[in-house]
């Protein structure tokens, strides 16, 4: 814990900081560890962060913390401070800092000017709750847009699932997701399991389905038991390389597919770059797995698409762009645009806002066709 004398002189230090920093009239984003003197941010500044892991994650002992420290913490959790308060303090207090840009980010306008904001950690969770309420006590709601949720970020020696997790914009951790594939695999019988009707309907399909084979490079037929990683994109203005009848034979050469890689868009090229790279071999996408002049062999694929989607071991959902030439952040030489704002409240000890899988691709392109939304619903 800070001594008032210790509080005393960082205060000082820092008015003196920002005087200096207002006079050159440079934008002042407050110092990490930096934290005002209201209820919850005083509750961050006296945390001590638990250095051997125990607590169960640091979000965990953060919650206790607060327990113990706070025994009645209303309905709503702990005073942050009025808007105007957070405004007052967003220069100076990395806290306030960060909910400051929530609030502005949430649109909210308080127009009465009694709005305060409270914090909470909910059980069992890696989380702080924000919400909003007016001075009446009517409630204003949460301070997050839809899918946006302030986790606390993991401590990487102690992992916990439920932490946040800083994604950085260098390449796609492939060990990470063969990990995520692999408790699929032994834990989620239950939830994940291969859809009954799906058996029934493989009745009526082709014995085989035509994949690309990223290991051979080359087009190949497998049984439905066999793991297949499906893609799903949008085309856009993209003009990918199609499957021709008279072309097949050629395509089923082992290697023949290594020249045409090349001239396909981004997103197929990422899409086989990344099934090998998590150790799969089997990808299916439409324009080199269905027979482009065959209006038999489309006919069949696309009434079976639904089967396609649900049987596929994983399906990768290309949502980053408008069309096919985008690919797939991270994987090839796309970057990952990154943008969790976080907060450092001091080492061991960080917020970060994360948004959720659907609100990415409630966002996107790929959500407003109607076919790729199928292939999505499938694929739950
Ligand atoms: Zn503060
Ligand atoms: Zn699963």
């Amino acid at each position: 814990m800070l001594s008032k004398l210790e509080n005393w002189t960082r205060k000082v230090q820092r008015e003196a900081k920002l005087a200096k920093l207002s006079r050159k009239s440079v934008k002042i984003v407050p110092d990490t560890q930096n934290l005002c003197g209201r209820p919850f941010c005083q509750l961050l500044a006296e945390f001590e962060v638990p250095t051997d892991g125990s607590g169960g994650g640091v979000g965990r002992a953060f919650e206790q913390y607060l327990f113990t420290r706070c025994l009645n913490q209303g309905k709503d959790g702990i005073l942050v401070g009025s808007k105007a308060d957070i405004e007052a303090q967003q220069a100076s207090c990395c806290f306030c800092h960060f909910v400051h840009a929530r609030i502005v980010a949430s649109g909210y306008t308080d127009e009465d000017g009694t709005a305060q904001c409270f914090a909470s950690c909910p059980g069992g969770a890696e989380e702080v709750w924000l919400r909003l309420r007016r001075a009446n006590g009517e409630a204003v709601g949460g301070l997050l847009r839809y899918g946006e949720r302030v986790l606390f970020v993991g401590d990487r020696r102690y992992p916990t699932p439920l932490a946040g997790r800083i994604v950085g914009s260098g390449e796609l951790e492939y060990s990470r997701v063969q990990h995520w594939l692999q408790l699929c695999d032994e834990m989620h019988h239950e939830v994940c399991p291969v859809p009954a009707p799906l058996k029934e309907r493989r009745a009526g399909a082709p014995r085989l389905l035509r994949v690309v084979d990223v290991e051979r490079n080359c087009l190949t037929e497998i049984s439905w038991q066999e793991k297949y990683v499906a893609l799903s994109y949008v085309w856009g203005n993209a003009s990918p390389p199609r499957l021709y009848r008279r072309e097949l034979d050629h395509w089923r050469q082992a290697h023949s597919l290594k020249k045409l890689r090349k001239s396909m868009p981004q997103t197929h090229q990422d899409a086989m770059h990344f099934v090998a790279q998590i150790g799969q071999r089997y990808l299916w996408f439409d324009s080199l797995c269905l027979i482009q002049d065959d209006p038999d062999d489309l006919r069949k694929g696309t009434s079976m698409m639904d089967i396609i989607y649900e049987g596929a071991y994983l399906t990768v959902i290309a949502a980053a762009g408008p069309g096919a030439d985008c690919g797939l952040p991270s994987v090839g030489h796309t970057q990952r645009a990154s943008s969790q704002p976080t907060v450092s409240i001091k080492p061991g000890f960080s917020l970060l806002l994360v948004r959720s899988l659907d609100k990415h691709l409630n966002d996107s392109v790929w959500a407003t066709r109607g076919w790729t939304y199928v292939d999505s619903i499938l694929t739950e």
